[in-house]
């Protein structure tokens, strides 16, 4: 699932590729990505003639914005958007297109069919699912660590599932939490409340530095993943833990070990990541 540095990358993709362009009409062949308003066909009316202005990110949500109107959009597990001439022939699996008056197509297209699309009012999208419950951004200037401890609270569940809670924290998911707590040197079932405030303060700085390192390379390549004009990320090439099980650690070398906490994968050094 894309995470905040590749839903990132794709919204700064997005900028350069709709923003100014003018939709004649709209196309929904499956009608269950479209959750607000309920009918897709009031869904496409709303959109005819309105122009892109901006494309911004929310947590893991790209936020459409057009004059009078912002389309809220998640990836989930493989969504993808692309720009196409008008005569490109259509991908299978491709589930909504957003027709130009200049003859080119924003189409999205998602395998796996979890993606999701809301359609609001400005300012209504903050008060309404799904925005309405998240958590502080972590490339935020807000984002202090005193911001950081009280989004924990007091938790004694692992801090691995709590990093993923998007209400208390936005954008990490399973790659760069395993990423993040390996930095920090923190066993990921370790429960959250016994962390010490110099972990909390490397956890604080492993978040910021991992989020902002991967934004730079555009993200993670990792199964389906690609930007709006079908590029890959690079971030992949430095990850030390996700992934890597059987690879040695990049700090001590021993061999980065793989399990489930929680139902997630999750990958640590185990000499690194002591649970005590
Ligand atoms: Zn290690």
């Amino acid at each position: 699932m894309p995470e905040l540095p590749e839903v990132e990358t794709v919204c700064r993709t997005l900028n350069d590729l709709i923003v100014g362009k003018t939709i004649a009409k709209v196309t929904v062949k499956l009608p269950r990505i479209i959750q607000h308003p309920d009918d897709p066909d009031v869904f496409s009316a709303m959109l005819e003639g309105r122009s892109f202005r901006a494309v911004e990110r929310r947590g893991k949500f790209i936020r459409l914005i057009m004059d009078n109107l912002v389309l809220v959009s998640h990836l989930r597990m493989e969504g993808r958007y692309g720009v196409y001439h008008k005569d490109e022939p259509t991908e299978l699996h491709t589930h909504v297109i957003f027709h130009f008056t200049d003859d080119t197509e924003l189409r999205y297209k998602d395998v796996r069919q979890f993606g999701t699309m809301h359609l609001f009012a400005p300012g209504e999208e903050w008060t309404s699912r799904p925005l309405n419950k998240l958590g502080i951004e972590p490339l935020d200037e807000h984002f202090t660590l005193d911001a950081f401890k009280r989004a924990l609270g007091s938790r004694s569940a692992p801090i691995k599932p709590v990093l993923l809670n998007q209400e208390l924290v936005v954008g990490l998911g399973n790659i760069y939490v395993d990423e993040a707590l390996h930095t920090a040197g923190i066993h990921p079932e370790r429960p959250t409340n016994s962390l010490k405030p110099k972990e909390l303060e490397r956890l604080h700085h492993a978040i910021v530095g991992t989020l902002t390192a991967a934004v730079e390379a555009g993200g993670s390549s990792i199964k389906s993943y690609v930007n709006g004009q079908g590029e890959m990320g690079m971030f992949q090439m430095s990850l030390k833990a996700y992934g890597m099980t059987g690879q040695p650690c990049r700090t001590c070398g021993s061999l980065i070990e793989k399990s489930v906490v929680r139902g997630r994968g999750t990958h640590i050094c185990p000499r690194c990541q002591k649970i005590k």
